[in-house]
């Protein structure tokens, strides 16, 4: 078996496969040189400066396969994986973990990203009092940025195309909450806001205005890189595509984590996440097939984000036009809002320094969307799983 990509979801689907008793070779080739290492904290616990170090346990002779680190995947056809220093790698199987890479934007100037500890490295070493930092993007990784570099002293400026931050994951009430959260911490956010060009010192935006910025950091998204999967056999379109097994449309292929969109009977679409849930949990339905199973992965989505002092988790997912139930002041440190369809059933839920409540939604969740009661779930002295209606 070939594992391509080093990332979270490479290394655990190396780990599914001994861990489901596979004795046969497994190559896992990751263009990066460092071997597997964790992205939630670089832009959390090493952006603040609490660790510099996010390396997952990892030990290849222990684990008894060949890691081929600093080797990108250039090329698949007829079963031979082939790579950017000569390699050739036959496989019978082959586990596609090759992440995604930030989208950047157009400009001569200079623009950071943070997708690697090398760059989370490189921009905490830039943050001090004072420095004029603009963020282009208010999403998961812009608002964490904002929320350590102005804990360093920065003069931090977030621009935002979308009328409120991370409006398509958490909808327009919960995003109008957020947009405070920039004010209340002193970060300039400016909303609707475009960027036409990245220039030398600054950005200019779509409305003819310039900002004027020591560094740019551009954190507008990520896209998994598709172009070397050309003439491969491997269906793909800004993703790639797969079953709900996690195959792909080549024979032996599959692909897991943020590279993959992965098609779910419980929600009846193809979906892709950039949540690092997803890339620990799909890796185990990925080997399981891998070694002639027939798993189904169809998860609860979760992710979770720490921005501006505060726990955010979300579970589920909600159409928009699903009603929102708040559950305590959103003005407060603490408080949750569920969604809820139009027959009254959990569709998904957000929670702000509250995991008890997480974990109970997730179960509802996961069990199929419960019936609740919206008062129930309004009071936040009535424990979640309480307001699950039965019968
Ligand atoms: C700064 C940051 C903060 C985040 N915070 C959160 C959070 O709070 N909550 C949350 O749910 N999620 C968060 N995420 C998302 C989460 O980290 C990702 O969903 C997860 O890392 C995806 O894992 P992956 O293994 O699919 O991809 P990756 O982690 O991107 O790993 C893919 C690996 O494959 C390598 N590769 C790429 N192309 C090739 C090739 N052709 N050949 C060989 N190797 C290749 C890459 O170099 C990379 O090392 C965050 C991400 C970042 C960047």
């Amino acid at each position: 078996v070939v594992v391509a990509g080093a990332g979270l979801a490479g290394l655990r689907t190396v780990e599914q496969l001994r861990d489901r008793g596979f004795g046969g070779g497994i190559t896992l080739i990751g263009a990066e040189t460092r071997p597997p290492y964790d992205r939630p904290p670089l832009s959390k616990k090493v952006m603040a400066g609490v660790i510099d170090d996010t390396s997952l346990p990892f030990d290849p002779g222990a684990l008894g396969i060949t890691a081929r680190l600093g080797e990108a995947a250039c090329a698949l056809e007829d079963g031979v994986l082939r790579t950017a220093t000569g390699g050739a790698y036959p496989f019978d199987a082959l586990v596609l973990a090759t992440g995604s890479e930030p989208v950047r934007l157009p400009g001569p100037g200079a623009q950071r990203t943070l997708r690697t500890l090398d760059d989370a490295l490189a921009l905490r070493a830039l943050l001090r009092p004072g420095l004029r930092l603009a963020i282009a993007g208010a999403g998961l990784i812009g608002a964490e940025l904002a929320t350590a570099a102005v804990a360093a002293g920065a003069q931090v400026t977030v621009v935002e195309y979308a009328p409120a931050p991370m409006l398509a994951a958490v909808g327009p009430d919960i995003a109008a909450v957020m947009t405070r959260w920039y004010a209340d911490s002193g970060v300039d956010l400016r909303l609707a806001t475009g960027v036409s060009s990245v220039e030398d010192g600054g950005l200019a935006l779509a409305d003819g205005s310039w900002l004027a910025a020591d560094e740019v950091v551009t954190a507008i998204g990520a896209r998994p890189r598709l172009d070397w999967l050309d003439g491969s056999g491997v269906h793909t379109e800004t993703c790639v595509l797969t079953t709900e097994r996690l195959e792909t449309s080549a024979p032996g292929v599959f692909a897991v984590g943020d590279c993959a969109a992965y098609l779910s009977g419980r929600y009846g679409r193809r979906l892709r996440f950039e949540h690092w849930d997803i890339a620990l949990h799909a890796p185990e339905v990925a080997a399981a097939n891998v070694l002639g199973g027939s798993e189904v992965f169809d998860p609860v989505p979760y992710f979770w984000t720490e921005q501006f002092g505060r726990m955010v988790q979300y579970a589920g997912l909600h159409s928009p036009s699903d009603r929102l139930v708040w559950r305590g002041d959103p003005a407060e440190a603490k408080f949750g809002a569920f969604w809820l369809d139009a027959d009254g059933r959990l569709t998904a839920l957000l929670a702000v320094g509250v995991p008890k409540d997480v974990v109970q939604a997730r179960r509802l969740l996961l069990a199929g969307r419960a019936a609740v009661d919206p008062d129930a779930l309004a009071d936040p002295s009535v424990p979640v799983r309480a307001a699950a209606l039965t019968g």
